[in-house]
């Protein structure tokens, strides 16, 4: 089986693992310190704030930028659940924006139409490591004195108009989960040049204490720490970043090759200016392809290829946010393409030969 992901590890980690396991400090401590700012370097930003998950990362950006209960915020349905309920986890309404047929992205025609008095902030996705339409959802930002806050999650690297994704926002969120491009098995890391809002993110991820004052407490709290332990695989992971994403980058274009000669597959879209580091190079099934979308997943998955499809539900449907008066066809590009979707494998790990093997499965179908 070639597995859709897998963590790129070696023995750089295991071994940095083990320093720190020796060390006697495996909790928040100086490895998360040397992994912060390596990561603020390598995106090239002021701040870089870690903590143990991508959902703490977006909990922190949205209560950093002031998001509380009543408020609203935009995001589209085709997104991780996490986008989502960390709009409700800070009390505040998620309300939708449908996407770009052609990026899978949020559409910045379709924002304006969405904006109320309530509305605080937007969070747009770099949807399978392609960065979002910065140029024209900021100036609606700007218009109506909206936030931004990036969901950079699976953008490690991306690049839009030469600016790395977790810069393309007043504040912006990666995750470090097992499959994205850079792990740590969990974790997180927010990014911004805005240094009040740093510091709103680490008190928030340490029970509302400052970090230079312990036991004083400014305000409600979790415990969003990294531990040591997890800082340390980051740091190795941040030095072979540049050959993960590169490695994503050619296999996608290996793939893209031959695939976008076969009748009703649509392959993914690199638009000009932008570096796509593909956490997951998603295909359409178009309507005149051989087989449906659902019958093309189980054929690759007796062959022995392992796919996806990200995500199967649109995030207005499900049913704790559906009660927000939510229905099926209130955005209709995403429900149609969570029907065509599927992703295939393209990790660093998947060999020319098991590319090949993917392309000729294709063929045999024709
Ligand atoms: C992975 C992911 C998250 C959440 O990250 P976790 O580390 O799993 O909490 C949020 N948004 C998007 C788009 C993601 O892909």
């Amino acid at each position: 089986m070639i597995p859709i992901a897998k963590p790129f590890m070696g023995d750089e980690e295991i071994k940095a693992v083990t320093d720190v396991l020796k060390s006697g400090t495996i909790a928040q401590g100086p490895k998360v310190k040397e992994f912060e700012q390596r990561f603020a370097e390598f995106i090239g930003i002021k701040n870089a704030v870690a903590v143990n998950s991508g959902t703490a990362a977006l909990h922190c950006s949205l209560y950093a930028a002031g998001i509380n209960k009543d408020d609203e915020v935009i995001t589209v349905p085709l997104t991780f659940i996490a986008t989502a309920n960390v709009i409700l986890m800070q009390g505040a309404k998620p309300v939708f924006v449908d996407v770009e047929d052609e990026t899978f992205n949020i559409d910045p025609t379709k924002i304006e139409e969405k904006i109320t008095k309530k509305t605080k902030a937007i969070i747009p996705i770099d949807i399978y490591g392609h960065p979002y339409d910065y140029d024209k959802v900021k100036t609606i930002a700007d218009k109506y004195g909206l936030k931004i806050i990036e969901d950079a999650c699976q953008a490690v690297g991306a690049e839009y108009k030469g600016k790395k994704c977790g810069t393309l926002g007043d504040i912006s969120a990666f995750s470090f989960y097992a499959t994205k491009n850079l792990t740590t098995g969990e974790g997180g890391m927010i990014t911004t040049n805005n240094d009040k809002f740093a510091e709103l993110a680490r008190r928030f991820r340490h029970h509302g204490q400052s970090e230079q004052k312990r036991y004083e407490y400014y305000g409600l709290g979790y415990n969003y720490r990294m531990t040591d332990i997890c800082a340390a695989i980051g740091i190795e992971q941040m030095k072979k970043i540049q050959q993960i994403n590169s490695t994503r980058i050619n296999n996608a274009a290996y793939l893209s090759k031959s695939l976008k000669k076969i009748n009703g597959i649509t392959i993914p879209t690199i638009k000009k200016g932008c570096k796509h580091v593909f956490h997951l190079y998603t295909i359409k099934v178009e309507d005149n392809f051989k087989l449906k979308r659902d019958e093309l997943m189980e054929y690759l998955n007796k062959k022995g290829i392992g796919c996806g499809i990200y995500y199967p539900v649109p995030l207005h449907l499900c049913a704790h946010i559906r009660k927000f008066g939510y229905k099926e066809n209130d955005f209709p590009v995403a429900e149609r393409l969570i029907k065509q979707v599927i992703s295939l494998p393209v990790h660093p790990y998947v060999t020319k030969e098991q590319l090949d093997y993917i392309i000729d499965a294709f063929g045999e179908l024709e």
